[in-house]
């Protein structure tokens, strides 16, 4: 076998590979409490799913333009103007199969070798690895948890070289639950602009707010910064349509004409019915969306609660996505029956084996003292699943 370079420089989403494992020892009989989701654990809305069955049965299912049908597009236009104060024209808006491909389409219009590419960590497990992909370097810095895990300005700063191609911000994150201030942004702007770099804002956990937070869209803050952003957004978080791949990105007009001629070279367009799907969930009712914020909203005040008080764990209170990312690290010098746990990979195995708990180890984020747990399950879930982890880590010695 003689792979390309390329392929061998990346690894397996270890988040998918962590919820895969969780649900073969289901399948297999075995009562294992799922922390690793990162998926709403809500069905899709009626209405959404009505309107891809009218879409079927209207023979809509055939090849749709390239970067999405115009419908759509222009539901796109009215969500930026409506929630985040962008005003785009239909050329500067593409759909793709999910976020994940509008991203991965970002990276193949903008990256060359020789390339840095800055991603703030902790990160969302995809980022590197589609750097890596494009032949460009990711350049990791490691944000620190009395910031929020925001990267600061002097971070930036000093991170900035003259390769520097691009930003990639997540806010609110996966996985830390953390979201970017206005005032931090305008600083962060600010120095994309005077060092001349774009900024890739991925913004897919926007409706997913708690404690009042209000979310600022980077490229909102001046027309300067808005040319040299590219928003990523999409349905699979914020209406529980992971499997359906529809997402999307804004930015000037020439990056997205380039990320759709690529797309017309490998998927060609989103499957046509989750498109009409993807209409509905943006311009129908919307009483969803505040419905399962409350849901999680509840799990998050329970979930992060019993987590500080465990021994030797601390966690931050997020304000936004579904995830709890809290400080493991005091247990790293422990063992369980003369086996060393040194690591979030330690752990996370351990907790697996022993507590049947599958979460995500923090050191597939880029922050080894850390693991991520998701409350997109049931309040019941994370009960149980709370007093099995506290549980075990009380046997450690
Ligand atoms: C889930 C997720 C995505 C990808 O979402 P899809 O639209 O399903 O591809 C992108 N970014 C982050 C941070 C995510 O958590």
């Amino acid at each position: 076998m003689r792979l390309s370079k390329r392929a061998t420089s990346i690894k397996p989403s270890p988040t998918l590979a962590i919820d895969a494992k969780a649900k073969a020892l289901r399948a297999k009989g075995v009562d294992v409490i799922n922390f690793g989701v990162g998926e709403p654990d809500f069905d899709t809305p009626d209405n959404i799913k009505e309107a891809a069955i009218r879409a079927i049965k209207d023979g809509f299912t055939k090849y749709t333009p390239v970067g999405g049908i115009d419908e759509l597009k222009e539901a796109v236009v009215e969500k930026f103007k409506k929630d985040n104060n962008l005003t785009y024209e239909k050329n500067e808006i593409i759909i793709s199969c999910g976020a994940k491909h509008s991203l991965y389409n970002i990276a193949e219009a903008l990256f060359d070798l020789g390339d840095e590419v800055i991603i703030p960590a902790p990160y969302w497990v995809s980022y590197p690895d589609q750097v890596l992909l494009n032949d460009a370097t990711p350049v990791i810095v490691k944000t620190d948890e009395k910031d929020s895990f925001k990267i600061t300005p002097a971070l930036l700063k000093a991170n900035t070289s003259k390769n520097t191609k691009a930003l990639i911000l997540n806010s609110p994150s996966n996985p830390t639950g953390c979201a970017y201030d206005r005032r931090t942004l305008e600083e962060i702007a600010e120095i994309a602009i005077a060092h001349d770099f774009y900024v890739i804002s991925d913004e897919i956990y926007e409706k997913l707010l708690y404690d009042r937070f209000r979310h600022v869209s980077i490229a909102s803050l001046s027309n300067e910064i808005k040319q040299r952003t590219i928003v990523v957004n999409g349905l699979s978080k914020s209406h529980a349509m992971t499997g359906w791949r529809i997402g999307f990105a804004a930015g000037p007009k020439d990056i997205i004409s380039a990320m759709t001629n690529i797309q017309s070279q490998s998927t060609s367009n989103p499957t046509s019915i989750a498109q009409k799907a993807a209409v509905e969930a943006l311009t129908g009712k919307q009483d969803f969306v505040p419905w399962m914020v409350s849901e999680f909203d509840k799990r998050r005040v329970y979930m992060i609660e019993r987590l500080n008080k465990i021994k030797g764990i601390t966690c931050l209170k997020p304000v936004g996505a579904f995830y709890a990312f809290p400080n493991v690290s005091s247990y790293y010098d422990k063992t369980f029956n003369d086996k060393p746990i040194n690591s979030s990979f330690d752990l996370a195995s351990y907790l697996l084996e022993e507590a049947k708990v599958a979460l995500v180890s923090g050191g597939a984020f880029g922050d080894d003292r850390y693991i991520r747990l998701s409350y997109a399950t049931s309040m019941e879930n994370i009960k149980t699943g709370l007093d099995r982890i506290e549980n075990a880590l009380s046997n450690l010695r």
